[in-house]
């Protein structure tokens, strides 16, 4: 070796730009990591002592000068590999300056070692231009350069979304995760699994890592695939620990003397179904109640409303859809005949103007939040941000408008009242694909800007300057989530975006569209699969003739009425008309609205059954819990928010004796005299495609490989990413007029600040999975409020103080985050259970889709 002069190849951007260093490169490089990988840990310190060929020999050579300081990415290091490649020689730099600095662990799960760092600034790029975070920073100059954060903060305490992009795409050790997260050593190369991230409704493709014990040790992301394209947030990166944590649910538990006491499967199945059986006997089918889950796959859910009306024989199946998109099925489907988001998100290039309202998209759907992110900084797309917090996305906006919590109709209305008088609305579009608009357009008169001003405390001329930009966009596309739904007007706020995107015939063409963001996992997929009390599977309603092909599969009588929604359930048996519910995945005593209504509820029931991974608030207080199989081990699809159907592939083995929630309904119907016996997931979703047309071409054998966007309708279809291209799915689209309604609860001199509920990045839903993780507590752990700078000051509050809050409903103690909130307003997440948000809500709900109002309800502070 010696004296060569190297030339190292360039890695493309379009690798940066996704986001992965582990496995993009070439293969030569990527052999020897993997002979290198065959060395146990416990060998590496010695190399001589293992076996090995004179090539091996060399390598094991120049990885031992490599390792002098300690590098702890061994084995996957890009930079070892083209030294190696390009036979560097070391002693050339010999008796050059060093710079050595001290290995920086703070951050709970990204360990910097700046003595590794070769100064290629991926890190810095991947956070600048595709995160949008602008958390690194190349710092001095000369050969002093270093990658830092602003001011040498910790990582934490600077604008960084901890969502390790920057350690994917580093090419040696110099951003690693934190060794401290791990307790142990284990063999590498890990086995990897190429699957679907657990959490929000992005569905964002990852590979699971799984050491020699079979426990997930790593999330690799995968450069280029799905709709992430290999980019991850926080969570699905490095809040995986929930997987192989200790408290995981391990065997069938069943309440005696008080006490839930672990018990073999046999005797809870016969317990459940015994129970199930003698209430429906005494009481009636609909006596029961059974809530399916948004984080389950298509299968399972298919497989609980099938349980809930073949098997009990009721349509009181309902899932937390109920809480979350209810109104986007309702009011898409009344304007459209389709109530999905209608564009892929990868459209989101394509967008001329993004039009963001009632959606904190950088926190609850992150990948997608950093590609509008994107847009905006590369000044590619204007935004608009409708929005009462200055959330992230509002700081890169060309327009933030700050409504008051409750008045989104009349904001809509405003801005189409304006592209109305400007002359600005698409005639063609109206007049060709249409229907209704003379009744609607009627209805947007008392809309004026300055009217609405009044009303939602948006300036007038904010509103106008905001309808300009939207309505000359030649591509404008609105995106939205539970800012709009968890309203009493939730399907008028829906119906109103609607009205927007028809008005400029922004619909059905890349980068337009209404694209309602779906909370979790499979939202969408569950509402799909007919876990909803009014429809069969692909949204056929139960009175409709479907429902006798549905019945003459399933050797039963599908009921003609609907059945009881979420809340629906919770009121009945408050009352005593119900007396068993079976919940499967679902936390409702965290995510329902007054939680102390819902427990007063369920305390009455003479049977609550709860599957679950873990004990949750919910299943505590269950007279049987049944433990689940985790995401990890199990297949099966999750359809994303995009309405793109993705296949998810089992790890590891089910913890303890849990089991695929599909298994235990099965068992369950089984005992109670139904046969239904599925060999496979597989088997299921050949029942679901024989029966649902929007899913009629999809099967697993077909999905390996691709995603297809439903409707599918044939094996001869490659899906829809684009919805209502030529015509709408009900043929034309239908304005409607929507009148303003003031939120069911509004302040007074005793409730004067209003509450709006949501979520923080770091953490997910009732926080069941992402509370198990160290590192997700040390970022998020702290229940807060978040209060207006002149609010708290005339309070007397301080930042980090404790706060009683009070609502007509309850009370509950979190801290004090002062912070840019629209005046008047608090926000709580309600992913804590030591202040739970819900115990404050409202449970007025929307007359048409029936969610309850977590948006508005007025309350009380004090120091
Ligand atoms: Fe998972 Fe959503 Fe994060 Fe993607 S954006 S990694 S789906 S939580």
């Amino acid at each position: 070796m010696g004296g060569k002069e190297i030339s190292l190849p360039p890695r493309p951007f379009s690798a940066i730009k996704v986001g992965v260093s582990e496995t993009d490169f070439e293969d030569e490089p990527k052999k020897k990591r993997e002979k290198m990988a065959e060395i146990k840990p416990a060998d590496r310190k010695d190399f001589s002592e293992v076996e090995l060929g004179l090539d091996e020999k060399q390598a094991v050579e120049d990885a031992k000068r490599c390792l002098e300081c300690g590098c702890s990415k061994q084995n996957n290091c890009d930079l070892r590999d083209l030294s190696q490649e390009y036979e560097v020689d070391v002693d050339k730099f010999e008796g050059a300056e060093m710079l050595h600095f001290e290995i920086d662990s703070r951050h709970p799960f990204i360990e910097q070692d700046m003595n590794k760092c070769i100064l290629c600034s991926r890190c810095v790029r991947i956070c600048d231009e595709v995160v949008g975070a602008r958390a690194w920073t190349l710092s001095e100059r000369g050969f002093g350069v270093t990658v830092e954060t602003a001011f040498n903060k910790p990582l934490q305490e600077t604008t960084c979304e901890s969502c390790g992009q920057c350690v994917s795409t580093c090419p040696t050790g110099a951003l690693v995760q934190n060794k401290n997260k791990f307790d142990r050593e284990f063999l590498w190369p890990p086995k990897k699994v190429e699957t679907v991230c657990p959490y929000c409704g992005v569905g964002c493709h990852l590979e699971l890592q799984i050491d020699e014990k079979g426990q997930v040790i790593g999330v690799g992301n995968l450069v280029g695939q799905g709709p992430n394209e290999g980019n991850l947030c926080v969570k699905g990166k490095f809040a995986y620990d929930f997987i192989n944590h200790k408290d995981r649910l391990k065997k069938p538990m069943i309440r005696k003397n008080g006490k839930l006491t672990e018990v073999e499967w046999d005797e809870a199945i016969k317990f459940v179904s015994g129970k199930l059986n003698d209430i429906k006997k005494s009481n009636g089918a609909d006596a029961i109640g059974v809530l399916s889950s948004a984080k389950i796959t298509n299968e399972e859910n298919y497989v609980v409303q099938k349980f809930a009306r073949a098997v009990i024989g009721t349509n009181n199946v309902d899932h937390c859809a109920r809480l979350c998109h209810a109104p986007t099925v309702a009011g898409l489907a009344q304007s459209f005949g389709s109530g999905a988001m209608t564009n892929p998100i990868s459209d989101i290039d394509e967008s001329d103007c993004i039009l963001v309202i009632g959606s904190n998209t950088t926190e609850a759907h992150p990948v997608i939040g950093f590609k509008i992110r994107e847009m905006a900084l590369q000044k590619k797309a204007k935004l608009i941000v409708i929005d009462p917090r200055k959330i992230k996305l509002a700081e890169r906006a060309d327009y933030h408008l700050r409504q008051k919590p409750g008045s989104d109709v009349v904001v809509v209305g405003a801005i189409m009242n304006v592209i109305l008088n400007e002359g600005l609305a698409d005639d063609n579009f109206i007049k060709t694909r249409t229907e209704n608009f003379e009744e609607f357009k009627k209805s947007l008169k008392d809309f004026t800007p300055e009217k609405v001003e009044n009303i939602s405390g948006i300036k007038a001329a904010d509103l106008k300057e905001a309808a300009l930009a939207y309505a000359k966009a030649k591509n404008a596309s609105i995106f939205y989530s539970m800012g709009i739904t968890q309203h009493t007007t939730g399907t008028d706020n829906v119906l109103s975006i609607a009205n927007l995107a028809m008005l400029t015939g922004n619909i059905g063409r890349p980068g337009t569209g209404v694209n309602p963001l779906r909370g979790q996992n499979n939202v969408q997929g569950a509402c799909d699969m007919g876990a909803l009390p009014s429809s069969l599977p692909g949204y056929q309603a139960v009175s409709s003739d479907a429902a006798e092909s549905f019945g003459g599969k399933w050797g039963c009588e599908i009921r003609e009425e609907s059945g009881l929604t979420v809340t629906e359930m919770t009121d009945a048996a408050h009352k005593g008309k119900l007396k068993a519910l079976y919940i499967v995945g679902e936390n409702p005593l965290m995510s329902d609205p007054d939680i102390d209504h819902v427990k007063e509820a369920y305390e009455k029931l003479d049977l609550l059954v709860v599957q679950d991974i873990f004990l949750t608030e919910t299943s505590m207080m269950a007279d049987v819990v049944l433990p689940s199989a985790s995401f990890a081990e199990k297949d099966g699809t999750f359809t994303n928010t995009e309405r793109r159907v993705q296949l998810l592939n089992k790890a590891i083995d089910p913890v303890g004796e849990s089991k695929p929630d599909w298994q235990t309904i099965s068992e369950v119907a089984q005992a109670m005299g139904y046969d239904m016996k599925y060999s496979s997931t597989e088997e299921i979703m050949d029942e679901i495609a024989e029966l649902t047309p929007i899913y009629g071409g999809i099967n697993h054998a077909r999905l390996k490989g691709v995603c297809l966007h439903w409707p599918c309708p044939d094996d001869e279809n490659d899906g829809t990413p684009i919805l209502h291209t030529k015509e709408f799915s009900r043929g034309l689209g239908k304005f409607h007029a929507v009148k303003y309604r003031p939120p069911a609860e509004e302040t007074d001199d005793k409730y004067p600040f209003v509450l709006t509920t949501g979520r923080v990045l770091q953490q997910f839903h009732t926080g069941t999975m992402t509370r198990k993780s160290r590192g997700i507590e040390e970022l998020a752990g702290t229940a807060i409020i978040e209060i207006n700078p002149k609010d708290a000051k005339k309070l007397g509050i301080k930042d980090g103080q404790k706060v009683k809050i009070k609502s007509r409903r309850g009370k509950i103690e979190p801290t004090a985050k002062i912070s840019d909130i629209r005046e008047g307003t608090v926000f709580i997440p309600f992913h804590y259970a030591e202040a739970a948000a819900n115990r404050l809500t409202n449970d007025a709900i929307d007359p048409v889709a029936k969610i309850p109002e977590f948006k508005v309800c007025a309350v009380k502070l004090e120091k």
